[in-house]
């Protein structure tokens, strides 16, 4: 049978949700001849993991069926379960080439998440904490533990992957984390987003590709024609252009807020961690991450400008503007 004879397979979403973040992604299953193919795992606790295990028997699969497994990124929400399915299965898996090294060594996972923002600017407050000990994987490992893994294949913007009789084409749409991806089946108008539209929206880091990596994903996704699409987080988003909207304008009105601070003086990074994160619990993670990259952002446009831009003290818009 050719490819294009078969018939598409539905794409089951298991949502486990909870009300706490980070809370195990949705997983999607997909089958075909050869047996299931899965997208994304979901956090590594044995509870989350036997659940999933539940998911897939209620389709009619055992774990060990899963020959294919594709990674829409190296968080712990979306790959912690991958040790667990690799003792009942040997699926290829298949990942971002950015994401790849992430995924195997949670070390450089935790670098991407820019943690050197927090050892250096919040020195006072970590007091006797070792700075190298400050590694986001283990904080939230309680809740949604990291399972690395070496990925089989690695997968580039354009790639299309023929899984369960669909023709997925690999979307690379960074901003929350540097080689995440979205798959899209254009023949059935389906977006797999990933992080990047949902109920989770709108965490980037510098590292990640940004708040300009996130915004030009957007506009990737934008540009696609699409019926439904399947976040990571989240249930099925029918008004695709509404929910893109709604990202947008999250990370446009951070940007606004910066922006007219700064044209009141000169301020720090601190001080804008703190306009955009009034709740103190979210300044050192994401909060101090996300304006980073604003400012960034901004300062790649030439709109604002700091003495010097390794060790700037305080940023200030450009007047001449
Ligand atoms: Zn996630
Ligand atoms: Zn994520």
């Amino acid at each position: 049978m050719l490819f294009s004879d078969m018939k598409p397979s539905a794409i089951h979403a298991y949502r486990p949700e909870t009300h706490m973040w980070p809370a195990p992604a949705n997983s999607f299953l997909l089958t075909d001849r050869d047996g299931a193919i899965l997208i994304d795992a979901g956090c590594g606790s044995p509870d989350a993991y036997e659940k999933l295990r539940t998911f897939i028997r209620n389709h009619g699969f055992n774990v060990a069926d899963v020959h294919t497994l594709v990674l829409s990124h190296a968080h712990p929400d979306h790959m912690g379960a991958v040790p667990f399915i690799l003792e009942e299965a040997d699926p290829r898996i298949y990942i971002h080439k950015l994401e790849k090294p992430l995924a195997r060594d949670p070390q450089l996972l935790n670098r991407s998440f820019d943690m050197s923002l927090i050892t250096r600017y919040y020195k006072e407050r970590l007091g006797d904490t070792d700075p190298d000990s400050i590694n986001i994987i283990d904080y939230f490992k309680g809740l949604c533990p990291m399972g690395s893994a070496e990925a089989t294949d690695t997968v580039r913007e354009g790639d299309v992957l023929p899984l369960g009789g669909r023709r997925l084409r690999v979307l690379h749409t960074p901003g929350h984390a540097p080689g995440h991806i979205s798959l899209y089946d254009d023949e059935n108008r389906v977006l797999l987003s990933g992080d990047i539209i949902g109920k989770v929206v709108a965490w980037y880091c510098p590292s990640g590709g940004g708040a300009r990596g996130y915004l030009e994903s957007l506009e990737k996704a934008e540009s696609l024609d699409v019926d439904v699409v399947m976040p990571s987080h989240g249930e099925d988003i029918t008004d695709v252009a509404g929910a893109i909207a709604h990202t947008r304008d999250v990370i446009l009105s951070r940007e606004r807020l910066v922006v007219r601070a700064l044209s009141g003086g000169s301020m720090s990074l601190l001080q804008l961690t703190n306009l955009l994160f009034p709740r103190e619990h979210l300044r050192m993670f994401p909060g101090i991450q996300i304006a980073m990259s604003h400012l960034i952002k901004l300062q790649g446009e030439e709109r604002i400008e700091c003495t010097d831009w390794g060790n700037c003290p305080l940023f200030s818009l450009k007047r001449d503007m």
